[in-house]
């Protein structure tokens, strides 16, 4: 499918398979700090950005997405930095592009929440519609395929990203993705598939959720999407076990201490491979067709969600093959130790 854009893609009936989570990722390697979540990566090792892309078009991502994510005026102004603004977003959008030319992947450039949108108050969101505009033209000059608007908590201010779209990213598609709360609604009250289904009615190439739920809460709320809306849905999780009385993230409570886990002690809370298997079987049973994983995804989740439709990646080729363990595997090939080794460490012998 190389060469064809993210409309042709979706049109022809493909999928596509879009890997988030670099905020998250970085700042677990400890290169982004928590808290104000501003991808100074991107300026101090530009070289460590560039791999995670290519990383994650190894692992099946259709789409290298600009690390611009929380790089927006706002975001920069809280960590007094706003001197790097453009700098950064010109950078980030460079390094997306390099890596998507170089692998014929599609480019996106990314806007998202700013944190300032306060409907009905005119100061602010001007203040809103400056951010978005400045990042869409940056976007445009480096010429990105498409624009992911993402992790709105509101219809207005994702209604806002997607005019910014429309009016300065010179005909490229937008994706637009709600953030789903412990609500079935968006802030401002609607629910998130009549959310959705506004904003394809307002022009949106792809419509959907990121962020926000783990795979266990956000796919019931798709169904809903998927019945409201008529065009491409999108479905990005984080990696995270939420349930139904923890659906979000920040919501989850440590088992073992009793505190909140929100962002410090995630790691605790990760979800299994066989439940992000699980997850891209219900994506592609539902008929999501673009779909990736957001917070806490790395490249062998991104590998699984590729593999679960249909995709050979080329990290494909390290898939696991416990046929070959020699405790675990065929027992033809290990007999004795096989027997020997089970029964030492797992107390059973099949
Ligand atoms: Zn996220």
């Amino acid at each position: 499918m190389p060469g064809q854009g993210l409309l042709q893609r979706l049109q022809n009936g493909s999928n596509v398979m879009v890997a988030e989570g670099y905020l998250f990722e970085f700042e677990r390697r400890g290169y982004l700090k928590a808290g104000a979540f501003v991808p100074e990566v991107v300026i101090d090792h530009p070289e460590l950005v560039t791999q995670l892309h290519e990383e994650f078009v190894h692992a099946g991502s259709d789409v290298v997405l600009a690390f611009t994510y929380y790089g927006h005026r706002e975001k920069l102004r809280v960590i007094g930095k706003e001197d790097l603004l453009e700098v950064m977003n010109r950078k980030a959008l460079a390094l997306a592009r390099d890596v998507a030319w170089a692998t014929g992947t599609l480019f996106a450039g990314n806007i998202c929440n700013t944190t300032i949108y306060r409907q009905g108050e005119e100061e602010s969101n001007k203040k809103v519609a400056a951010i978005f505009k400045e990042q869409v033209e940056w976007a445009t000059e480096a010429g990105v395929d498409f624009i992911v608007g993402e992790t709105f908590g509101e219809l207005g201010e994702a209604m806002m990203a997607l005019e910014a779209i429309k009016m300065y990213g010179n005909g490229v598609p937008a994706v637009i993705t709600l953030v789903p709360a412990g609500r079935g609604a968006t802030y401002d009250g609607v629910p998130f598939g009549q959310a959705c289904r506004k904003l394809e009615e307002a022009g949106a190439a792809v419509v959907g959720l990121n962020c926000g739920r783990g795979p266990g809460t956000i796919v019931p709320l798709m169904k809903e999407i998927r019945q409201a809306c008529h065009g491409p849905i999108a479905c990005l999780p984080v990696t995270y076990r939420t349930t139904e009385s923890h659906p979000t993230m920040q919501s989850l409570i440590d088992p073992i201490t009793g505190e909140r886990s929100f962002p410090y002690d995630l790691p605790g809370q990760t979800c299994s491979r066989t439940e992000i298997e699980k997850f891209s079987t219900a994506c592609r049973e539902l008929g999501v067709t673009y779909v990736g994983l957001c917070c806490g995804n790395c490249s062998h989740y991104m590998r699984i969600v590729a593999e679960i439709f249909g995709r050979n990646p080329e990290a494909s080729k390290f898939s696991p093959d416990m046929s070959q363990h020699y405790m675990f595997g065929d027992k033809k090939k290990f007999s004795d130790y096989t027997t020997k080794g089970m029964v030492e460490y797992t107390g059973a012998e099949t």
